[in-house]
């Protein structure tokens, strides 16, 4: 069965976004972690993360994946940003052990202006620091569409990431369907090519979860702007062939897709439908 949520809102907790994930039809769900403005996370509330843990348990909801705040810049020039993003990063990792075996998705970081070889290594410094041996959460780098000095658009800096870090075992990577694309990687007409490719640089094996979204420009715009699924470049067909692929289709597929819940119900609905 195609494992397939949306992202949703966190601010009434865990309880809430699996029933919200149930009743649009999702079996998984993506959420932030904190305000993507970088506020401090809530509290964490015990008693709302066991009843949420027994109703995913019932209602077979599996993988929910955790996004760090998209202001997080590890690859700063500044140390005060820097410092930010290590901060946030590690009180999340902590809050996650308390829904093990999950995992923990972030933009790896733009360079401004420092070149990719300077941002991939001060990544890599933060993710050291940060990973511990007993963790039960993987950490997983996005694919980037390469906009501006953004870290990620190429699998090669993913790669180099990864080599960096001691505990690479407990890294991943999340693809995100928008952002390659952009970032020049044709998964339209060129599926297997562009997998094949992936598995030679990262290794499928390393891939943890898809973010599917549709694009709003054409290949290699660098420009990350999702469109609802079948309303953008990459089209319906495109999709229906991402998540029946052999390599993929075990994969928990998150929908970031401009939606109300609605919207992202008959998404779910027509996805469902188009799974073989
Ligand atoms: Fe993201
Ligand atoms: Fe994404
Ligand atoms: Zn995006």
């Amino acid at each position: 069965m195609l494992t397939i949520g949306c992202h949703l809102s966190s601010s009434k907790g865990y309880l809430s976004m699996g029933k919200t994930a149930v009743s649009i039809g999702a079996n998984t769900f993506q959420f932030f972690t904190r305000n993507p403005r970088g506020a401090r996370a809530k509290a964490l509330d015990p008693k709302d993360i066991s009843a949420f843990l027994e109703y995913a348990g019932e209602h077979r909801i599996d993988k929910i994946l955790a996004h760090a705040p998209y202001t997080l810049n590890a690859a700063s020039a500044e140390t005060r940003v820097r410092e930010f993003a290590r901060t946030a990063m590690a009180d999340d990792l902590e809050r996650l052990e308390h829904t093990p075996g999950n995992c923990y998705n972030f933009h790896p970081g733009s360079h401004v202006g420092q070149g990719a070889e300077a941002g991939i290594s001060l990544i890599a410094d933060m993710l050291n620091q940060l990973l511990k041996p007993e963790q039960a959460t993987t950490v997983l780098l996005e694919t980037m569409a390469g906009k501006g000095s953004e870290i990620g658009g190429k699998f090669e800096e993913l790669r180099e990431i990864l080599d960096r870090v001691e505990l690479s075992g407990h890294m991943g990577v999340c693809l995100d369907t928008c952002h390659v694309w952009d970032g020049g990687y044709d998964i339209a007409e060129h599926l297997d090519e562009v997998l094949n490719h992936f598995d030679r640089v990262v290794g499928l094996g390393r891939l943890k979860a898809i973010h599917l979204n549709d694009s709003q420009n054409p290949l290699g715009a660098h420009k990350d702007r999702h469109a609802k699924i079948g309303h953008g470049f990459i089209g319906l067909e495109a999709m229906a062939r991402i998540i029946n692929h052999p390599a993929l289709k075990h994969l928990p597929f998150y929908l970031e897709t401009p939606n109300e819940l609605d919207g992202y119900a008959q998404e779910i609905k027509l996805l469902r439908e188009h799974a073989r």
